[in-house]
């Protein structure tokens, strides 16, 4: 087989990335920008208008980066979703536009399938148990008859927003989870709640109830541990029983809060106890990027799903902001 080279073009929620790779497994260029604000909220509407000022820039420090011109690129895959319409616009609408000019295929990728199978092309897990940990999502997600299917998930907040929604009340700034995971460090368990409802989990009371301990004088490196170890043990516990279902013999952490010292040392003790393999994604590769949907978009045009060729396709080509992981069809996971 000849050489392929895939565009992806990130743009789901605050940061826009144009990453190119080869079908070598070869990282060509990772060009991304983040839109940030002081007090760490996304406002859609500037998160576009940030994507919409730098896609040009992005696209062309990418081109620079991997040493080819536009033309080089096979095909072009995008994030259509799920993510925040304004953002999910603007990348959707500038992949289209580079498609239609420079008459090359267009993928539509779905950013969570993004995240997965980043996540496996950076370690050596195969088929394991994801423990996707970021901001906004928790979700222990597993592939099983076809498709990749969520058996547990966290049921208002998600465990990075939840930390960060402690330390903002707290006065940590933000993010908060590096800062809890050092103060932690210090701190002894007092009894907070444990909410693992079958097997999806609850942050949002845990927090409240951190944050009255804390207005009541309980030492802050006692609530960071606690809040760690407490949030942390419920993401096992469910992670456990879906190896158990599922009988996969590896488990892969994903996402912002994979950066913790702590939950891969978990992990890594529940997995050892039951003969399975645990694996961490880089930290490098944790957040938003173009690589992510780079290397589902390869997939995904090696198989055929969800490919736009013709001039008429492409034009009709919308975002999907509510696509969930398991409506995405996966025919390269077939043996
Ligand atoms: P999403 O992709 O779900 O919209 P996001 O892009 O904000 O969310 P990530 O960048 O993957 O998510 O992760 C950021 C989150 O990870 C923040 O909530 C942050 O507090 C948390 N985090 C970062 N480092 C650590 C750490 N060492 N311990 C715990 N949490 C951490």
């Amino acid at each position: 087989m000849g050489k392929l080279i895939c565009m992806g073009i990130e743009s789901t929620a605050h940061t826009f990335g144009v990453g190119i790779i080869n079908n070598k497994r070869n990282i060509l260029a990772d060009a991304r920008d983040m839109y940030t604000t002081e007090k760490g909220g996304i406002i859609p509407s500037d998160a576009a208008n940030h994507h919409r000022k730098l896609k040009y820039e992005m696209l062309n420090k990418a081109l620079e980066d991997a040493n080819l011109y536009i033309k080089d690129i096979d095909f072009i895959a995008f994030s259509q979703g799920p993510g925040l319409p304004p953002s999910l616009l603007v990348g959707k609408d500038f992949a289209k536009e580079l498609t239609l000019k420079y008459k090359k295929p267009l993928v539509g990728v779905n950013h969570l399938c993004g995240h997965l199978e980043e996540g496996k092309f950076f370690t050596k897990a195969k088929d394991p148990v994801f423990v996707f940990v970021s901001g906004a999502n928790t979700q222990i997600i597993a592939h099983e008859g076809e498709k990749y299917r969520i058996f547990g998930e966290a049921l208002s907040v998600g465990l990075g927003n939840a930390l960060d929604k402690f330390g903002r009340a707290v006065g940590l700034g933000f993010p908060a989870g590096p800062k809890i995971e050092q103060l932690a460090k210090k701190g002894k368990y007092i009894e907070i709640p444990y909410v693992v409802k079958g097997m999806d989990v609850e942050f949002s009371g845990i927090v409240t109830h951190c944050i009255n301990l804390y207005k009541k004088g309980v030492a802050i490196e006692d609530l960071c541990y606690s809040l760690q170890e407490t949030g942390f043990a419920m993401l096992i516990e469910v992670t456990e029983r879906a190896l158990a279902h599922t009988g996969k013999k590896e488990a892969l952490l994903i996402g912002g809060v994979a950066a913790n010292q702590r939950f891969i040392e978990m992990l890594n003790t529940m997995c050892k106890e039951r003969g399975v393999k645990s694996f961490a994604c880089p930290l490098k590769y944790s957040g938003d990027n173009g690589i992510q949907i780079a290397i589902a978009g390869m997939l995904q045009y090696n198989s055929g799903y969800n490919i736009f060729k013709t001039k008429q396709q492409i034009e009709n080509v919308d975002i999907n902001p509510n696509w969930r992981i398991d409506d995405v069809e996966t025919p390269w996971m077939k043996n």
